[in-house]
């Protein structure tokens, strides 16, 4: 690997609801590194009414992941793009087995690789009350939580003014089948990570401050 200081690759790994979105997006401005969210990048897309709208809007409904055909491509494009050149935290990505070795080998051709994996676990009862009560903004995609970390002003987006909708795939079902897919294809990642001796666990229990405490500690140096 090159000189960290150049190149700085963080995954963030973690069920849904388990706070990725928010930590990640904070390493990322904290750092001064890239930040790729696929499912943003799916829901923006979604917005637009692209052919890849088409697409991913089927596999957004359900709760099932994008196919790797299109996924994979999509981050790995993006990954060379001059803006991410420092580095990048990727949130919501590898989500499998076949993503995580697509993204080693494109970063080791570059000479690059991943630094360090964050894995933020939550318990999955603390899951699901997170997720029912999750509103995030239109614009900026910051969350919000109707009881644990409100808006100031209701509906609207506290850093953008943005109106603050709840996700179509935050539904009880969806959500159930979210988890049913993290546990059956995400949650191998976090062994395959261990291996390579670039797993962190955090507790992601607690308010967004102090979880981001735990996470700047380990973080430290990078
Ligand atoms: P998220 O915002 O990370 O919870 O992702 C929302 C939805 O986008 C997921 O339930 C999947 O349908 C899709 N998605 C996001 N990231 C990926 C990925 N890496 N691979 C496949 N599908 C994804």
């Amino acid at each position: 690997m090159k000189g960290s200081s150049d190149n700085r690759y963080i995954v963030f790994l973690g069920a849904p609801g388990a706070g990725k979105g928010t930590q990640a997006a904070g390493v990322a401005q904290t750092l001064g590194l890239g930040y790729i969210a696929t499912g943003d990048m799916f829901r923006q897309a979604m917005e637009m009414d692209t052919p890849l709208a088409l697409q991913a809007k089927s596999y957004l409904g359900k709760g099932a992941l994008v196919p790797d055909e299109i996924t994979i491509p999509m981050v790995l494009e993006n990954i060379s793009a001059p803006k991410f050149k420092g580095g990048v935290v990727f949130d919501g990505f590898p989500r499998n087995l076949k993503q995580a070795e697509a993204l080693d080998k494109a970063l080791a051709e570059q000479g690059k690789a991943i630094n360090k994996v964050v894995y933020l676990k939550v318990l999955e009862a603390e899951l699901l009350k997170r997720l029912g009560g999750r509103w995030v903004c239109r614009q900026c995609q910051t969350p919000y939580h109707a009881v644990d970390s409100p808006p100031k002003v209701k509906g609207k987006c506290d850093k953008c003014g943005g109106e603050l909708y709840q996700r179509p795939d935050d539904t009880v079902e969806t959500i159930k089948k979210r988890l049913e897919v993290y546990f059956a294809e995400t949650a191998s990642l976090i062994d395959y990570y261990a291996k390579a001796g670039k797993l962190y666990e955090v507790d992601g229990t607690g308010g967004v401050d102090e979880v981001g405490e735990r996470i700047a500690v380990l973080l430290k140096g990078l």
